[in-house]
């Protein structure tokens, strides 16, 4: 078996890896996309030390620095069940994979990432990255200046225009229900911004653009059901962000939004099963925060063999 198995290859897990895998015990690596979300990312410019990068040569430095220790990679696997199995050698852990494998492992830590919920609308996929962003703290100094809409009247959508209104010219925060439905305080900040205007009942029904870069929105009035238009150059979608864990319901403790209930140590609420990363409770889904929770988790991973792990 292994001593740390880690399913999910993005940040977190990369990080996971080097940590556990320079402990000198051995260790495995599942992932169904090695490099996750950053593998989707165009600039990157708020990976400290690093001052502009871009997705794709951020994992091939990942993958290499994981590369230089003796971990397993077995990548395009996708993980579909955990139980934790008592054997006579001890209490191992079991990850079964939908190619018909069962992995087993003294400790696991799940680092399996989150995805943007998307609009699905026409001209979201075609400018996605090109006007199109789905993180305030990742692109917003993109749209310095400019004109920006954020679709999503919930915390993170006022969160997000409240923040985007001090960099951008104008912000247009477009909910589809009848009210925003964020904490009163923030709707009193938003409401308190010059440079913002608000639209309720606004069904967005298209990303307009010149084929290059994003230039307008369509939105249907759901009252008058007149079909409206917005000139902007950004559009940041605020509509929700899914942890992938679906596959753990009735073995982990999840939030009610899904993500896995983690301590401060990257514990979960399974013995030897640790998670990091955007799948968790954690606050803050980055780069940098994912990096960090996975070297945690893994350390308290090591710290659980030495003492508890048999
Ligand atoms: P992910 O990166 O989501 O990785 C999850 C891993 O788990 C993947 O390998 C996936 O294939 C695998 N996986 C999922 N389910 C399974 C399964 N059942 N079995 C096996 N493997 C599985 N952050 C920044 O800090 N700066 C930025 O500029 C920035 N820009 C972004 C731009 C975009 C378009 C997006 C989408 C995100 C951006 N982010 C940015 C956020 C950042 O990418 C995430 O916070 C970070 O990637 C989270 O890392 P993670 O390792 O937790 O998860």
């Amino acid at each position: 078996p292994f001593d740390v198995l880690i399913v999910g290859g993005g940040p977190a897990g990369s990080s996971a890896a080097v940590y556990a895998a320079r402990k000198g015990i051995r260790t495995g690596i599942v992932a169904e996309r090695f490099g996750g979300q950053v593998l989707d990312t165009m600039g990157i410019e708020n990976f400290i030390s690093v001052k502009q990068t871009e997705g794709p040569k951020l994992v091939a430095a990942l993958e290499s620095h994981v590369r230089e220790y003796e971990v397993d990679i077995m990548n395009l696997q996708r993980a579909e069940k955990i139980a934790a199995s008592d054997t006579a050698s001890g209490n191992l852990i079991e990850i079964q994979l939908a190619n018909g494998a069962t992995l087993k492992s003294r400790s696991v830590i799940i680092s399996t990432g989150a995805r943007w919920r998307e609009m699905n609308v026409p001209g979201e996929q075609e400018y996605r990255g090109r006007g199109v962003a789905y993180c305030p703290h990742c692109d917003g100094p993109l749209f310095k200046g400019k004109r920006v809409a954020v679709i999503g009247g919930g915390n993170s959508g006022v969160e997000a225009a409240i923040d985007l209104a001090g960099i951008v010219a104008h912000v247009t925060l477009l909910e589809f229900g009848d009210t925003l439905r964020a904490d009163a305080v923030l709707q009193k900040k938003l409401r308190s911004l010059s440079n913002v205007s608000i639209i309720t009942n606004a069904q967005t029904t298209e990303v307009l653009g010149d084929g290059k870069k994003v230039n307008g929105l369509a939105y249907n009035d759901r009252i008058s059901g007149d079909a409206q238009h917005v000139e902007l150059e950004g559009i940041f979608v605020q509509i929700g962000l899914l942890p992938n864990t679906d596959w753990l319901k009735g073995t982990l403790d999840l939030s009610p939004r899904g993500e896995i209930e983690v301590d401060s140590h990257g514990r979960t609420s399974m013995p030897g099963v640790f998670a990091a990363g955007d799948a968790t409770t954690t606050p803050f889904k980055q780069i940098i925060i994912a990096m960090g929770e996975g070297a945690k988790a893994s350390l308290s991973a090591f710290d659980y063999l030495i003492r508890d792990g048999k």
